[in-house]
């Protein structure tokens, strides 16, 4: 009886794996003719400065429009992208689209704050800053506009060479960023051997906030330690005038989050642009 059950449930279990497999594989395809289809796009999500309470950046941040799915966001597929190698253009494809959209934008008078795009840890290798900067170029696009967001799993890697790139792309210009800061494994005093100027605090953390004791301490912990090292510091995921006023307190620069705005497709961000839209303090 008992050896039966084991061998059905590994049955059941194979069956499962096969299923994923498929699901994987076809994830993987059309993924593939995602890029060539055009199916592809960026959406901006602000952030917001939390002294001033204006638009300072925004974050492009991608999207699948899938003809039979919907719209299909990077939770699903960039694991997918990234165990394949896809991930390196889908990631070129983001630069690109990004500075194309700078470059429109700029052309159109708009005052652009810094636009941050997402890397791979697999992007980063010892042709990026070359690479970088041809698309840069080839849009007429400063360095200084876009902001590159990079995880701690390439710190932790640790390599010499990932240091060398990132002082190469700093030496270009661009500004790095940390980004969900607090759920790897890299301490904050490790962080001064990396050029980063910007910490972006995990929403993980935030959505405690002010009530969760070991969040506030988390949270207080990494805005005084980043403001010895002098870097930016961004709270993500930011849903309630209380988290926003106990970030303001601890002296957090920045908000990116639901309560100002989610993710939107370039023309409405582009409105927000134009009309001023700005964060309310005393939204309580
Ligand atoms: P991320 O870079 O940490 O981006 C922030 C994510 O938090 C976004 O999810 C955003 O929609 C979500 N978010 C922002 N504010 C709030 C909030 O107030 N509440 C809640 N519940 N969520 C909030 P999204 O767009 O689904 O992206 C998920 C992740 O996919 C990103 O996390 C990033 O790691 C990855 N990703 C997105 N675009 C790209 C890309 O172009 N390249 C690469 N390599 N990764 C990307
Ligand atoms: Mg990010
Ligand atoms: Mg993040
Ligand atoms: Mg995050």
């Amino acid at each position: 009886r008992a050896a039966q059950n084991i061998e059905s449930a590994f049955l059941f279990y194979s069956e499962e794996m096969n299923q994923r497999a498929k699901e994987h594989l076809r994830l993987e395809t059309e993924l593939r003719l995602a890029l060539v289809n055009q199916e592809l796009l960026l959406y901006y999500q602000p952030k917001v400065s939390l002294r001033s309470g204006r638009i300072v950046g925004a974050e492009a941040l991608l999207r699948w429009r899938h003809p039979v799915r919907g719209l299909v966001s990077p939770g699903v597929f960039i694991p997918v992208a990234e165990e394949t190698g896809l991930i390196l253009e889908l990631g070129s494809w983001v630069l690109d689209e990004a500075c194309r959209q700078v470059r429109e934008w700029k052309d159109a008078n708009l005052i652009m704050p810094t636009i941050a795009v997402n890397l791979s840890a697999r992007q980063f290798d010892q042709h990026l800053p070359g690479r970088v900067a041809a698309v840069l170029e080839r849009h007429g696009v400063q360095p200084e506009q876009i902001m590159l967001e990079i995880t701690e799993s390439l710190l932790v890697r640790g390599a010499d060479n990932v240091i060398a790139i990132m002082n190469e792309l700093v030496a270009m210009g661009m500004a790095l960023a940390l980004d969900d800061f607090g759920t790897g494994y890299s301490s904050l005093a490790y962080l001064k051997k990396f050029p980063i100027s910007t910490l972006k605090i995990d929403r993980a953390f935030v959505t405690g906030l002010p009530y969760e004791e070991n969040d506030c301490a988390i949270a207080r912990a990494i805005v005084t330690m980043a403001q010895q090292l002098r870097q930016e510091i961004v709270a993500e995921g930011v849903e309630t005038a209380e988290q926003m006023s106990f970030l303001r307190e601890l002296g957090c620069d920045q908000l990116q989050g639901y309560l100002f705005s989610q993710p939107v497709p370039a023309a409405d961000f582009e409105r927000m642009l134009r009309e001023g839209k700005r964060l309310a303090f005393n939204s309580r």
